[in-house]
């Protein structure tokens, strides 16, 4: 039978709903806008949103267009800067977009007197960010091909772009999607402005580095599309309006719920990355003896919410920030007062669109939606010059902002976060001339922190244990001790837990019960990531692991998943664990628990320490390994698995180093050969990297 137009209409709205269920629920574990199913007004993804950019701009009047490929929200964050700064100092009429959002066989018809730009970061091993897999996959295929010119050489002549990648260059595939981006784009006869920049968060340069790019870039791009430059006039993306006679307890104002559905009182699953679940902390402790440091162990209970995971994946935690500095930021900007009227929020332009549901209040969206506490950024102090309380401030703000080394000796060095540094630069006098949207525009969205889940799914499947460091972070000449939000958040559930009724650490006093009590009886919002760190399926299989501090949080689940298969019988294969500290007696993590594994495991699991500060050598992993060099050696050529977790920049690096080393002496072969068999070995999966 013949199918007539309703049929297929119908037919493709259903496969497209499953393909969407598919990729952005389930198969894509994306963390990247955690509003972004619910509240977005402007993504083009959704049902009847054009997947036409060359349209969209047209319709938009639009001639720049910012596309970012971002996985955390940091590439997402420069994409919008550079769309602000396109504005206010070239009169470019540029709007940003995600990669995913549109569809790019057009691309050769982009017109001549219009620009796209790309901020594109590199993610783990060389990989595209989930929402520019499929751009990626398109611009660089063998046999790319437009609607139009498919058969020219040089399809996307008219197109002229400028590339700005995120990567860090302790990984080996260093920035290789805006290289491999650039050279594609090249290829297809597009004319690139400036050089594509590099930014290395490896090396903490990052801003920097983009700092540095973009002014060589602008002018190359001012030249090329003959802008000129005038003097920046902030223009506001967003208008706040004040809504005094509105009450902020009707139940239609947003206080900080994690989504919509949470916001209407029914907070349902599917839970993910967009929708988390308030899960029940079921038990809470601390397993330091140290009391200058504190070191959580939490059991979240995720029974009845359909969350699943399994041993080796991620828990993602959604913070709270800490009510210090909540005030503090609402006081410097003069806000104190209305900080709990309701305010509406409204994009000013079309392609705008508000990151958090609106009417809300001052108060709301700066506890629960925007990332207060990070390190203030060098431009972003240039940007606030013309808003200061007088013009000696102005003139000083001017300066910093111009000098990277004023900046990083009086601003950097001394860790302020935003409203620390307001309050350093004016002397506690009030920021009152600050419009509010420049903060909605500027700051990132607080960002769920991962943990690396330290239980097994095989033992207990509905209780997922994080392992986490409190993080106190204090700085000779530093003014302010940073303390990391969202373990200072932990740390004050567990002192509630404990029947603390004012749990208040550090003076920090966060508001433990959520917007609207919601998180009442100690909830957190959480949802799990899934990840590729995984146990052999063979529990035979010999395993070698290196998990120094917390890096030993996902090998507590690999043990207690092996002692338990030992205890149904199976046969395990050998298990090591090189673990190391700085002291047996204050940070020797879950030390009464190994002792029960070594009783079910026998001779099976073996757990190696080094003590860093306990004799008069410092002792660490990377140590005990070189003399473990001839058993790792031989458990290697059985095909043992190595795992490595923990401190990305330097233990990680090494232990890699290291294992090439013992491959090379062992075996007999040059160092170049032993590094080749290790890369081979993280290709096939035989070294798994669980790092931060
Ligand atoms: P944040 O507030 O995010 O601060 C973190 C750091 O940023 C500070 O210590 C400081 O160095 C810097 N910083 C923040 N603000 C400023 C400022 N104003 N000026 C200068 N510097 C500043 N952690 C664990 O403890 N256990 C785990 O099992 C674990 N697993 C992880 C797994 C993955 C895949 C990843 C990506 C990370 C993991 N982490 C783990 C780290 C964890 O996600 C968090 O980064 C960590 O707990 C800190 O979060 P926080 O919100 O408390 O600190």
């Amino acid at each position: 039978a013949q199918l007539d137009t309703l049929d297929i209409v119908v037919l493709v709205v259903l496969l497209l709903g499953t393909v969407a269920y598919f990729t952005k629920g389930t198969y894509w574990a994306v963390q990247k806008d955690p509003y972004a199913t619910s509240f977005a007004n402007g993504s083009a993804g959704k049902a009847g949103k054009s997947r036409n950019i060359l349209e969209k701009m047209d319709e938009t009047g639009k001639n720049c267009v910012v596309f970012y490929g971002s996985q955390t929200g940091t590439a997402e964050d420069y994409a919008s800067r550079l769309a602000k700064e396109g504005s206010s100092r070239f009169g470019l009429k540029a709007m940003t977009a995600d990669l995913e959002d549109y569809e790019y066989e057009n691309l050769d018809q982009f017109p001549e007197d219009k620009v796209a730009m790309f901020v594109l970061a590199t993610y783990g091993e060389g990989e595209p960010t989930d929402n520019a897999v499929e751009f990626y996959e398109f611009i660089g295929g063998e046999d790319v091909s437009f609607s139009e010119k498919s058969a020219e050489e040089t399809p996307l002549s008219t197109l002229q772009y400028v590339a700005f990648g995120l990567g860090n260059n302790t990984y080996e595939h260093y920035n290789s999607m805006v290289r491999n981006v650039s050279k594609y784009l090249d290829r297809l006869g597009a004319k690139r402005i400036g050089e594509a920049g590099e930014g290395d968060d490896g090396a903490g340069t990052m801003e920097e580095d983009f700092l540095s790019w973009k002014e060589p870039m602008w002018a190359a791009l001012a030249s090329a599309m003959n802008l000129e430059e005038r003097e920046a006039i902030y223009e506001p993306v967003f208008e706040i309006t004040e809504k005094p006679d509105m009450d902020a307890s009707d139940d239609t104002v947003y206080l900080g719920e994690p989504n919509k559905n949470h916001l209407e009182g029914h907070s349902k699953g599917p839970y993910n990355a967009h929708n988390p679940y308030i899960a029940p902390i079921a038990e809470s402790k601390e397993i330091f003896t140290d009391k200058t440091r504190n070191c959580l162990h939490m059991e979240i209970d995720v029974a009845g919410s359909n969350l699943s995971y399994t041993t080796g994946d991620h828990i993602a935690i959604w913070p709270t920030n800490a009510g210090k500095e909540v005030d503090r930021f609402i006081n410097i900007l003069g806000l104190t007062e209305k900080r709990h009227m309701v305010i509406t929020v409204k994009g000013l332009d079309a392609t705008a669109k508000v990151p958090f549901p609106s009417p809300t209040t001052y108060d709301a969206v700066v506890r629960y939606h925007m990332e207060i506490c990070a390190p203030m950024s060098r431009q972003f102090v240039s940007q606030l010059a013309q808003f200061a309380p007088n013009d000696a401030i102005k003139a000083e703000m001017t300066k910093i902002g111009e000098d990277k080394d004023v900046f990083s000796e009086q601003i950097a060095e001394k860790n302020y976060n935003l409203a620390q540094f307001l309050e350093y630069m004016s002397n506690g006098e009030k920021w009152e001339k600050i419009p509010f949207s420049i903060f909605i525009e500027a700051l990132h969205k607080i960002q769920p922190r991962y943990y690396s889940i330290s239980s097994s799914s095989l033992v207990q499947k509905d209780k997922i244990s994080v392992t986490a460091i409190v993080e106190s972070i204090e700085k000779p000449g530093a003014p302010h001790v940073v303390k990391g939000v969202t373990t200072n958040y932990l740390l004050a559930l567990k002192q509630k837990q404990h029947g603390d009724p004012h749990p208040d650490p550090h003076g920090l006093d966060y508001a433990i019960t959520g917007p609207r009590n919601k998180y009442d009886g100690i909830h957190v919002p959480v949802h799990v990531r899934h990840s590729n760190f995984k146990l052999p399926s063979d529990p035979a299989k010999p395993i070698i692991m290196v998990g120094p501090g917390t890096g030993v949080a996902p090998f507590r689940g690999f043990v207690q998943e092996r002692a338990q298969q030992a205890q149904n019988g199976e046969n395990v294969g050998k298990t090591i664990l090189f673990f190391g500290c700085r002291r047996k007696s204050e940070d020797f993590l879950y030390a009464d628990e190994w002792k029960q594994y070594a009783d079910d495991m026998g001779d099976k699991f073996e757990l190696v320490t080094a003590f860093s500060r306990d004799g008069p050598d410092k002792v660490y992993v990377q140590h005990r390994l070189r003399e473990r060099a001839e058993e790792i050696n031989k458990l290697l050529e059985q095909k043992a698995y190595f795992y490595v977790c923990g401190d990305a920049a330097n233990m990680a690096r090494e232990v890699n180093e290291i294992l090439a080393q013992i491959i090379s002496d062992q075996r007999g072969v040059p160092k170049q050969k032993g590094e080749e068999i290790v890369k081979a070995m993280r290709a096939s999966n035989q070294y798994q990297e669980d790092v931060w």
